[in-house]
């Protein structure tokens, strides 16, 4: 049980939430002890009593009370201490009523009931970025996902943002003090001796002053400052959905976060289940390592495994465009006119890969912005090739046009070509959007049939099924359907005019109806499944009602919530492990309901 601790944003495995002390605090954050003299500003953060080591004296059970969060009294290890050493000291921690926090290292991480678990041990693994990744992912998996991390003695400006990205909560101001009484200046990009300074870069109170009377304690002061504005920094952009653009810039200040950040794209499972399937901030793609991020190795891999070409028509390989959705683009509009629905048209994107027509609006396909210099790296053409050959390899068509310009996308064509054995049909002379390519385009097009504007509704509506559902799951759930209204506001109606799903052109998703879950249920689709008890839920499901939630869910999909009492379709606003784990906070967002 988790009474003082609820999560309430996720951006990846970095959350903003609240340790429910008397004076909330709200974290990502920087705490420190209650009654520490010296610095003010690390005093103002004081909220942790600490019951102390065990290894001197037997420590009575601290009174403890709401305005602080205890940490019982613990053994701490050395990093590297043999398991059975460290279990025949194990500490028995006992319930309480107030706040707490118990100790853990990598090794030894349990499910202790408490609020927060402090890690010991953080000099042995801050500053590698693979033993930083192996701590964190360990004990992250083996405490409740609604506790928070406690990460003391490794916090700085530079590194925080790294911190809380791959799943640290709470962090001290430790690092930062010791650094300025050394007479090191922090920033969130590096550090200087103070001797070195000219001037002072920062505006914090404590360098409210000349260089030459700036003083260590003055330096720890102004450390500390920075710290905990990065860490505002680091809630905000977690709050908007856009830590990861961050941290793909701010960790390039140092190897071991650049390589730690990494290391985590490594780590699929441990990201991916904790990143939504889509959400309203943008993707910015300044860098390569954009293409490692799940929300883009997750189109990519849908697109080539669960998604389906239903068109009989020719293929035209198309480039984006920079604005999304494309076909409201002018060069979209252009090919558009060429084609005149006698092709099925997919663009070729980095960092995305491909994107069918039909997924255009699809998350993170008109959520990204990435550099556009017309110049593709060695790794974007890899990228893109792979995905290009795989996504032919599993879809056929009686001719693939090339349209498109010389640089990148040709080669990246040509090598697809060449690996798959099929013969690409090139129409463009120069550019894509001359006179003279057009027409080309146009008159390679002639003879071929329109695909009708009924044909493309339902086309789009089950590729997104199969992409949001799973292979099989657009002719499983929308084989006879008629829709209506305009794309993309398309309604999905059932042959007998029964509404089941409507298009929410925001995500390119389909949400459903009672009766379209009630199908979801009795179709051979999976079913993502949130088990509740005796109740109907109006408005949302908060965590404490779920009794059981299948693994997969993941935030942003659609669930079918059930129980003795209702059975209702909604979204997931937590992962499945949560809703099943989490004592607090909402589980799902509750579209439709019908009482049993
Ligand atoms: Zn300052």
């Amino acid at each position: 049980m988790t009474d003082y601790f609820e999560v309430h944003e996720h951006d990846g495995a970095a959350r903003v939430a609240e340790l429910r002390l008397s004076d909330p605090v709200t974290t990502p954050a920087l705490v420190d002890e209650v009654d520490r003299g010296g610095d003010p500003s690390a005093r103002s953060h004081g909220i942790i009593e600490d019951a102390g080591s065990l290894w001197p004296e037997e420590r009575e059970l601290p009174e403890g009370d709401e305005s602080t969060l205890t940490v019982l009294p613990h053994r701490a290890f050395p990093g590297g201490t043999a398991d059975e050493v460290q279990e025949s000291f194990a500490v028995d921690h006992p319930e309480v009523e107030y706040p707490n926090a118990v100790v853990v290292s990598p090794d030894t991480a349990a499910d202790h009931a408490a609020d927060a678990y402090v890690v010991s041990g953080a000099p042995g693994f801050v500053g590698h970025g693979a033993a930083f990744r192996e701590a964190i992912v360990d004990i992250r998996e083996a405490i409740p996902a609604d506790s928070a991390l406690y990460l003391p003695g490794a916090a700085t400006p530079k590194n925080v943002a790294v911190l809380a990205y791959a799943g640290v909560d709470l962090v001290d101001p430790d690092r930062a003090v010791v650094k300025g009484t050394q007479g090191k200046y922090l920033t969130n990009d590096g550090e200087a001796f103070l001797e070195d300074l000219t001037e002072l870069p920062c505006a914090c109170p404590a360098c409210q002053r000349s260089v030459e009377e700036f003083d260590r304690e003055d330096c720890a002061r102004h450390n500390v400052n920075a710290l905990a504005a990065e860490l505002g920094r680091v809630r905000e952009r977690i709050r908007a959905g856009r830590l990861r653009d961050y941290v793909e810039g701010q960790a390039r200040h140092e190897q071991w976060l650049t390589a730690a950040f990494r290391e985590f794209d490594q780590q699929w499972g441990y990201v991916e289940e904790r990143t939504p399937v889509y959400r309203t901030a943008e993707i910015t793609a300044a860098t390569e390592d954009t293409m490692r991020r799940v929300e883009i190795q997750r189109f990519a891999e849908r697109v080539t495994s669960r998604y389906r070409n239903r068109f009989d028509n020719p293929l035209v390989l198309v480039p984006c465009s920079a604005r999304k959705p494309y076909s409201e683009s002018q060069s979209h509009g252009q090919f558009h006119d060429a084609t005149q629905f006698r092709a099925h048209t997919v663009s070729m994107t980095s960092p995305i890969g491909v994107v069918p027509q039909e997924l255009e609006l699809t998350y993170p396909a008109q959520h990204y912005d990435s550099v556009v210099t017309g110049r593709w790296s060695a790794e974007e053409k890899q990228f893109v090739s792979t995905i290009l050959r795989q996504y032919l390899e599993r879809n056929e068509y009686p001719r693939v046009i090339a349209h498109v310009p010389g640089e990148g996308y040709r080669d990246i064509c040509e090598r697809v070509e060449e690996s798959l054995d099929v013969e690409f049909e090139y129409t463009v002379e120069d550019h894509p959007t001359t006179t003279e390519s057009l027409a080309n385009l146009s008159s390679t097009l002639s003879g071929e049939l329109k695909f009708s504007k009924r044909e493309r509704e339902h086309n789009t509506v089950r590729a997104i099924a199969d992409y949001q559902f799973g292979p099989g799951a657009g002719d499983d759930l929308f084989g006879d359907i008629s829709t209506q209204s305009r794309y993309p506001k398309l309604r999905v109606h059932d042959d007998g005019g029964e509404q089941l799903a409507a298009m929410v052109p925001q995500y390119g998703v389909l949400a459903f109806t009672l009766a379209g879950a009630r199908r979801w249920v009795d179709s051979d689709a999976a079913t993502k499944r949130v088990e509740i008890d005796g109740f109907t839920p109006h408005g949302s499901v908060l965590a404490p009602g779920v009794l059981n939630a299948d693994d997969d869910i993941r935030v942003g999909d659609e669930v079918v919530i059930e129980g003795p009492a209702a059975f209702a379709v909604g979204r997931a606003q937590m992962t499945g492990p949560e809703m099943a784990e989490s004592t607090r906070g909402i589980a799902c967002s509750v579209r439709h309901v019908d009482e049993k």
